[in-house]
């Protein structure tokens, strides 16, 4: 039993907990959990616990079922929405094999893998999520076929007497006190809509928070009496739910994105960094952009990018560069727009850390910031200035992902099959199903 080990175990019997929980992710991205007596744990940690892994999308090939848990203890955490006498808790677990090795189905340890190599060119990468969802008022649709939103405010509203701002007060504490760091929290443009921005973390325990926010969201909005979704585009007239994350690479202490005097600030690392990202985005928005919905929120407007841009301050890019403030280099980052709310936040950022190290390694050239706003651009015009479509549909983007062999690597086999397997599977069902849409166009023609 090594040191954090301990702190767990004594931290359960101080604190009476009555459960702990253990969480892990399936290929989607889905929540996985599985309820330890206290008692139990200090086995799970020794022997890690047994599960059945062909029962979890993506996890095991049926030949192998028998997988383990194994609980990461520097995770544990109280989780204070079940109450505060005999306390439930939480640890992440790493996915292994029966003999106790890392499981190359496991989304976590893809991205570890990625911080790795990351870590073998020197650098620690640190991520920042600007997390979008909408509020509902119950999971159940209105009259017209959309959810009905908790309120009808816009963009920095401050909606008096509104729920949203309880409900923000209340989700920011909770998630503090599971210590998740939250740096801003406003109302979105969307009626309902919110964004919740994380403070900065490293990529690994920023997409432990991520999977974290999403449950204690779900939770607070329950309380309220609420419904919380993190769907990319649950309505078609108003703006998707993205998830916009900030990069930037440290080696040691110092930024390695920033070069005081160069243009915009960026140095060499950070220009190769962003041009990887642009040039292999169309091979990973299946993993950033996982679901057939995904594709209405990029192609629908509402602030969302649809084309390969980066720009220096441009909210049409795809990749922006913010502001430089004088004296702040060490907060020099690149945004990503792309990616939304509903993906594995583990693939995701081992997709995009890859691509990033990808441009680095192999020098890319990164091509001129794009000046204007991409999308009041005609299709000639951003053709000619190299601002290519990102994948139109899921059909698309599996179509991209399938000739990609930097994201076979970076996913590894296993996931990669996987992935693409369930994705060709909702492409299908959807490709058959006769939607509200048809036959509110097509009964009555001819
Ligand atoms: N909701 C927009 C999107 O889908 C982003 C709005 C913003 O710039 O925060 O990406
Ligand atoms: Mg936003
Ligand atoms: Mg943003």
């Amino acid at each position: 039993v090594d040191r954090q080990q301990e702190f767990v175990l004594r931290t359960i019997e101080e604190r009476d907990v009555r459960f702990v929980r253990l969480w892990f992710t399936d290929v989607v991205g889905s929540m996985k959990s599985v309820a330890l007596a206290p008692a139990e744990v200090e086995g799970a940690f020794d022997e890690g616990l047994g599960f059945d892994g062909s029962s979890i999308e993506g996890l095991s090939r049926i030949y192998e079922s028998d997988m383990l848990l194994q609980p990461d203890p520097s995770t544990f955490q109280i989780l204070p929405w079940r109450g505060e006498v005999e306390p439930t808790s939480r640890m992440f677990c790493d996915i292994q094999t029966p003999d106790g090795l890392p499981s190359a189905a496991d989304p976590r340890h893809v991205l570890k893998r990625q911080l790795a190599v990351a870590s073998e060119m020197g650098f620690t990468c640190y991520t920042h999520p600007e997390i979008e969802f909408y509020l509902l008022r119950s999971s159940e649709l209105g009259a017209d076929g959309y959810p009905v939103p908790a309120d009808r405010g816009g963009y920095f509203d401050h909606v008096t007497g509104g729920v949203a701002q309880d409900f923000r007060r209340k989700a920011v504490t909770m998630l503090e006190a599971v210590g998740i760091s939250v740096e801003f929290s406003h109302h979105e443009s969307g009626p309902g809509q919110n964004e919740i921005d994380l403070r900065y973390a490293d990529a690994l325990q920023t997409a432990d928070n991520v999977m974290t926010f999403r449950t204690v969201i779900k939770e607070v909005a329950i309380q309220l009496g609420l419904y919380a979704t993190f769907m990319p585009k649950p309505f078609s007239d108003e703006p998707g739910s993205g998830m916009h994350t900030h990069f930037s690479l440290f080696e040691g202490d110092t930024n390695a994105f920033f070069e005081a005097g160069r243009e915009f600030q960026l140095s060499d690392t950070a220009r190769q960094f962003i041009a990887g990202i642009l040039h292999h985005a169309s091979e990973f928005t299946a993993v950033t952009n996982q679901f057939v919905n995904s594709y209405k929120r990029l192609w629908g407007g509402g602030e969302a990018p649809s084309h390969r841009s980066w720009g220096h301050n441009n909210r049409s890019a795809l990749v922006r560069v913010p502001l430089y403030k004088p004296g702040k280099g060490q907060s020099a980052r690149v945004e990503y727009r792309g990616i939304d709310s509903a993906t594995n936040p583990y693939l995701a950022y081992a997709c995009l850390l890859g691509a990033g190290l990808k441009g680095i390694q192999e020098g890319y050239e990164l091509e001129p910031q794009a000046e204007e706003d991409v999308w009041g651009l005609s299709t000639a015009e951003r053709r000619a200035s190299g601002h290519d479509p990102l994948p139109g549909s899921l059909h698309d983007a599996i179509r991209a992902m399938e000739e990609s062999e930097l994201v076979a690597e970076i996913l590894g086999e296993q996931v990669y099959n996987s992935f693409l397997r369930n994705k060709r599977d909702e492409w299908e069902a959807y490709r058959q199903n006769v939607s509200p849409f048809e036959l509110r166009r097509y009964l009555g023609i001819l």
